[in-house]
């Protein structure tokens, strides 16, 4: 038997609430207990208080679902306690006009923790999914909102920081820059960032993907604190195994990996 510091953690877990996942709450705790990790954290989308007005995308939790998905999550924990540690959060975007709801939601249920999946380029879903034909303003914005991002202090890690990168065909010069600048932030705010091997799945020929092979070059260089993130749409990807591999990788090339 593994000491519990060496047994895998992922604070990256989704639900079917979110309408883009499958698989109940429960078979994700079963299949993380199966591959022995020693925690799980959920993550949901977040609801936002959207006006009537507001664009969404129903890929998301609802407002109404927040009750239900924090009691079904802390019921498993705690009927799951002797066999693993379940924690509450969310991920949730940098739309500065909903913080204060954020940090009152936060309090509000007493969530562990919330991860800063920055998905679109502005302050609501309306505007441009990063991950997807990214521009160089896009960039732009996506860099200089991320420093207030985490000046929130609301965020345990950012999720994906090269999600940007995702469907570019080379890592030019606006891509290293903006590269540098993200990896200033997490310097300077001592800001964990995500290593997120979803992205793996996605990678399309020809396309950086992401984990973006040149911004973790130019990471290793700032000593961030990195935590694998697994991402989980689909209990079936929680594995020990693949978790154990990429750690090992992340560790011959230097970064300190978090979990564990
Ligand atoms: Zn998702
Ligand atoms: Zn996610």
């Amino acid at each position: 038997m593994e000491s519990k510091s060496n047994r895998p953690a992922n604070w990256h877990t989704h639900t079917t609430r979110c309408n883009h996942a499958v698989g109940a709450d429960r078979e994700y705790v079963e299949q993380a207990v199966r591959e022995g990790f020693a925690l799980l954290g959920f993550s949901e989308h977040t609801a936002w208080p959207y006006g009537e007005s507001d664009f969404t995308q129903h890929r998301r939790l609802d407002l109404s679902q927040m009750d239900e998905y924090v009691s079904s999550v802390r019921a498993l924990r705690d009927e799951f306690s002797d066999r693993i540690d379940i924690r509450v959060g969310l991920e949730a975007e940098y739309f500065p006009q909903y913080m204060s709801w954020l940090r009152d939601t936060k309090e509000e249920y007493g969530l562990d923790y919330i991860l800063l999946g920055h998905h679109y380029c502005g302050p609501s879903e309306s505007f441009q999914y990063y991950g997807y034909g990214c521009t160089p303003k896009a960039m732009s914005y996506f860099t200089e909102s991320l420093a207030e991002a985490v000046e929130t202090g609301l965020f345990m890690y950012i999720a994906h920081p090269d999600l940007m990168f995702n469907t570019l065909g080379t890592f030019d010069a606006n891509c290293r820059s903006a590269s540098i600048d993200v990896l200033e932030i997490v310097k300077e705010y001592r800001i964990p960032i995500e290593y997120n091997i979803s992205g793996f799945q996605k990678k399309k020929p020809g396309m950086l993907g992401y984990p973006c092979r040149e911004f973790w070059e130019l990471a290793s260089a700032y000593d961030p604190d990195v935590y694998i993130g697994f991402d989980a749409h689909d209990p079936s990807v929680l594995s020990a195994d693949t978790h154990r591999e990429y750690s090992a990788a992340l560790r011959t090339q230097g970064f300190r990996v978090m979990n564990p």
